[in-house]
């Protein structure tokens, strides 16, 4: 049956990727359809009930700055936050929340079933509709085919997904559901460049059956005896700490030399040493038998004991993924302290599946070969909810801008995670299972987790995906920010009106000329608190007032106060970023034969023919790409070649 309506967008999956696709092509006034196995299952956490973290929490905030999803999912059903690195300087600050698996999903849900411009539907998609090189639509299970300007598909780990539980082996798209195996033979005809990859998780244990005494206990920020006490601290740029349910510690015990030797006398039957499963797993989520087979010297790893919710006893042990036979993952998990009777309610596994090569995609994710069909999440060879989600998001909007005959919106690599997650997919691939870093941007001082509004919601609202609600409160914040910068700036002291003993308090030394309140607060150790009070407070009268910005007076002196303490390092990438801007967004001709160009050497020829990057600046991240390639392609090109 062909479905009667006609759709901008048609979303196939409904994870994290799919899920902020869908959302953001209806928040942009997109019809749209999200097409998912289950409904039940949309937004469902398929491994750790975690979300944020190094780098990736930096992810969540810009899909948050940009009216995404998952920040606020978060707040509505996070049970344990904490600021990572919060110690160190605020460009690698992140947050990690633990969550409660069947709050998130409700939230995720009630916001998807409440979205204007959007339908869910639900059945498996089969098959795609393409006429010629474009794609017109899908087709479900069961023939209903569905007519869409555009499709992006986010199918996860489900593309001929494979269990691995030692060396026995099933077809699934993770613990519990089908695989997409018609859906993946389909892509296979349309011949887009594809791999596999594999990845796992850990037994899951009944928290009855957990001695936690025998465990330590690690509460999260705000909780009584952990950091900052009574303030938790809150994901979504439009959340507050009121919308957290109950918070909860987490429990930390060890495996030791036995936990060890239990695994080591599982290799054998392991699927991934005996070369059952083909695909490469992540190298930074190790399975145990992997850390203990790569570093044998070490007799102990640590092991976080997770809440999955408020309303279950389960516990996911982070650190012993496994796809070893069940009879060893019950024995090593009974060798730990506090574990020695534990019950398994769900064992670990190890899932192989289908990814598409990055490099086939533009920069906008529209695969290159057939017009209309945007990929995202999973599928593209990366791993984990927030790769997924800003992946989404980026790919939903694109897909928007495509059915409204617009060009795509591309960030660049300074101006959020988010462009060099895309631009390293693109331009480099992927060998392994792919997941964000702070080390992967060359411009960290300036992504930071805390400023991800102030350098995205504006283009947000541009591309439409940005609510009046947000965007009112996000304006209240920058126009206080600037105000009380600007303040800070024409409010002077000098060594007539600041007494030496009140100088030398807040400064440490005395003042020998004059200088504004914002270039004092550039000196390390000089804090905003410190400053406004200084004399008595008399250079306070004008203080960002705290009653009109309520909640978000805090956020509000942060970015002051960063923005003073880094002012010069920002400057100078700044400067660093406008002299590469020419270079990096060089487009480069399309039809560009790059084997006539004599000057590069046969592999850098073969490399650009294969890959044509669009920019200037995609050619040199391509590995094996040289700078010394990059100046004669510029020579080239400014030859008219
Ligand atoms: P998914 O969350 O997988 O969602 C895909 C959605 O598409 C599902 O709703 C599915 O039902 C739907 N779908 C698929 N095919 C079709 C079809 N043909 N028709 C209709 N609907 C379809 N990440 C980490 O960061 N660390 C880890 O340690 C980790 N371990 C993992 C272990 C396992 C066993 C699994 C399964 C995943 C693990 N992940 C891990 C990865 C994490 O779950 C994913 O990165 C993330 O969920 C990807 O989001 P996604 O939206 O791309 O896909």
């Amino acid at each position: 049956m062909l479905y009667p309506q006609e759709f901008d967008v048609i979303v196939v999956g409904g994870g994290h990727a799919g899920t902020e696709a869908a959302l953001a092509a209806a928040r942009m006034g997109c019809k749209t359809l999200l097409l998912s196995h289950n409904i039940e299952t949309l937004g469902q956490m398929s491994c750790n009930p975690s979300i944020g973290g190094i780098g990736k929490g930096h992810l969540v905030k810009e899909v948050d700055a940009m009216g995404g999803a998952m920040a606020l999912a978060t707040d509505q059903g996070g049970i344990q936050f904490r600021i990572l690195n919060s110690s160190k300087g605020p460009a690698v600050r992140a947050t990690r929340a633990q969550a409660d698996r069947i709050l998130y999903k409700a939230a995720i849900r009630e916001m998807l079933e409440n979205q204007p411009n959007l339908w869910l539907f639900q059945q498996a998609v089969d098959d795609l509709m393409v006429e010629g090189d474009r794609v017109v639509g899908a087709v479900t299970q069961v023939g209903i085919q569905f007519k869409s300007k555009t499709v992006v598909l986010t199918a996860g780990t489900f593309l001929d997904g494979k269990i691995h539980v030692g060396l026995d082996n099933y077809a699934a798209g993770r613990a519990g559901d089908p695989p997409a195996v018609t859906l993946s033979a389909r892509l296979k005809e349309l011949k887009l460049p594809q791999g596999r990859l594999k990845t796992g998780t850990p037994p899951r244990i009944d928290g009855r059956s957990i001695d936690f005494s025998q465990c330590t206990e690690q509460p999260g920020d705000g909780m009584p005896g952990g950091m900052n006490e009574g303030h938790v601290p809150v994901f979504s740029f439009r959340g507050n700490a009121a919308m957290h349910p109950q918070q909860m510690p987490c429990w930390i015990t060890h495996t030791n030399e036995r936990t060890h030797e239990i695994i080591r006398s599982g290799f054998d039957r392991s699927p991934m040493f005996t070369g059952k499963i083909e695909g490469v797993g992540p190298r930074y989520c190790p399975s145990v038998e992997d850390k203990i087979n790569r570093f044998a010297d070490k007799d102990s790893h640590q092991i976080f004991l997770e809440p999955e919710g408020l309303t279950t006893h389960e516990y996911y042990p982070n650190g012993i993924s496994t796809s070893l036979p069940f009879d060893i993952q019950y024995a090593l998990v009974r060798s730990m302290k506090g574990l020695e009777n534990a019950h398994i309610l769900r064992p670990g596994y190890a899932i192989e599946y289908d990814y598409f090569d990055p490099r086939g995609l533009k920069s906008s994710f529209e695969t290159r070969q057939i017009q209309g069909l945007f990929f995202a999440g999973q599928i593209n060879g990366t791993t984990g909810y927030e790769e997924a989600a800003a992946q989404g998001l980026f790919a939903g909007i694109n897909a928007g801008l495509q059915a409204r005959g617009q060009g795509p919106w591309m960030p660049r690599r300074d101006e959020a995670y988010l462009g060099v997650l895309v631009d390293d997919l693109i331009t480099k691939g992927v060998t392994e299972p792919y997941r964000m870093f702070t080390s992967r941007a060359e411009f960290r001082l300036q992504l930071r987790e805390d400023n991800a509004d102030m350098r995205l919601t504006e283009i947000g609202r541009q591309l439409g995906v940005v609510g009046d609600a947000q965007w009112e409160l996000f304006n209240r914040k920058r126009d206080a920010v600037s105000r009380e910068t600007e303040r800070l700036k024409a409010t002077w002291v000098n060594p007539r009106n600041l007494p030496a003993a009140e100088s030398e308090r807040v400064l440490g030394k005395s003042i020998e000329h004059e200088y504004n309140l914002f270039d004092l607060l550039r000196r390390p150790g000089v804090g905003y608190a410190a400053l406004v009070g200084m004399d008595g407070g008399k250079y306070e009268a004008a203080e960002v007032s705290r009653e009109a910005l309520g909640d978000l007076h805090d956020d509000v002196l942060e970015q002051v106060e960063i923005a003073a303490k880094y002012s010069g390092y920002i400057d100078r990438q700044k400067e660093e970023v406008q002299r590469a801007a020419h270079y990096e967004s060089l487009k480069l001709p399309a039809e560009l034969d790059y084997m006539q160009v004599a000057a590069l050497s046969i592999e850098v020829r073969q490399k650009l023919q294969k890959h044509r990057p669009e920019t200037l600046g995609q050619a040199s991240r391509i590995s094996g790409v040289t700078p010394a390639a990059i100046s004669l392609l510029m020579i080239h090109l400014k030859k008219g070649g």
